[in-house]
């Protein structure tokens, strides 16, 4: 099996990584970090948000771990104490999968049909920096509301545990194939209205943002910040494509809502 290893670059994470890398090549493991089989990332949710995009043009083929060296996260759930444990499940064991949803977005320009296709893993926002972001929200094709506001968030299930909780969205569980679309400081009054409620989609639904006179928005994608210019709409939906997790050990989604966020007590 060939492996490769994401580390966060901080001192202890970075420690951690030559460990591990020892380890699996003493188990005659391969390091290929061009092709592997499991990639491990070494840091907290953030790094494996980094080795998720990557490694995102060969999911069908990569599995990934994570272990955390600061707080327990959602996608970084082995603590390092627990690396030799985790090491010999690797090298010994034929690891369970488990698949969560992830968020397509299709960002489509006014000049000549031109288009950029992103992946989420936990979600797309968009700003727009200098105004009051005005959008008309389309849901199935059909128009739904002309949003006023700061911007939108459109998260996946395992994205929900982050910025969408922050926005008052509420938490889904990836076994669920559903995205969630959350506002972020709509204007509501007399003449401007937008649904207030964060909304819970179906994976076979679409919707697709329509700029009503603005054209450059500051679109997040994960981690990265791009600004895109002349953009005519932004379609968002559940893609075909998955993130694979190597399972070692039962650890329920639920558990970790409750360690992270209430106490691990
Ligand atoms: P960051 O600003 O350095 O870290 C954002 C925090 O979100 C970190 O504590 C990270 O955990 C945590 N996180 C990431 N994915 C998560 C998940 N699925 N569930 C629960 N917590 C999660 O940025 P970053 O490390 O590059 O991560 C980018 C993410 O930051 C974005 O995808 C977005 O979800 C999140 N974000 C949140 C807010 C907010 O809550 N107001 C604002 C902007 C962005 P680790 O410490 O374990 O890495």
């Amino acid at each position: 099996m060939k492996f490769a290893i994401q580390s966060k670059g901080d001192d202890s994470s970075n420690t951690l990584m030559h460990r591990i890398k020892m380890y699996l090549l003493d188990f005659d493991l391969i390091y290929d970090e061009d092709q592997p089989d499991i990639v491990i990332s070494v840091g907290g949710d953030g790094t494996l948000l980094y080795a998720f995009h990557r490694y995102s043009s060969r999911l069908d083929k990569t599995a990934f771990v994570g272990i955390h060296t600061g707080h327990l996260g959602f996608y970084a759930d082995w603590v390092p104490e627990e690396i030799e444990k985790l090491v010999i499940a690797i090298a010994k064991t034929p690891f369970q999968v488990i698949e969560y949803p992830l968020l397509e977005v299709i960002i489509r320009y006014q000049n000549g049909g031109r288009e950029s296709k992103y992946l989420a893993l936990n979600e797309s926002t968009v700003k727009n920096i200098e105004a009051t972001l005005v959008m008309d929200v389309e849901i199935r094709g059909e128009h739904f509301e002309r949003f006023r506001g700061d911007g939108l968030c459109v998260s996946t299930p395992s994205g929900s545990t982050a910025y969408n909780k922050a926005l008052g969205g509420a938490i889904i569980h990836p076994s669920i194939s559903a995205f969630q679309v959350t506002e972020m400081a709509s204007i509501n009054n007399r003449v401007f209205r937008t649904i207030g409620s964060p909304l819970v989609l179906p994976g076979h639904h679409t919707c697709m943002l329509k700029p009503v006179n603005q054209t450059d928005f500051h679109i997040t994608i994960d981690h990265l910040t791009l600004l895109h210019k002349d953009v005519k709409s932004i379609q968002y939906r559940i893609s075909d494509k998955k993130i694979r997790f190597a399972r070692f050990r039962p650890f329920p989604f639920w558990k970790r809502v409750h360690d992270s966020f209430i106490s691990d007590e």
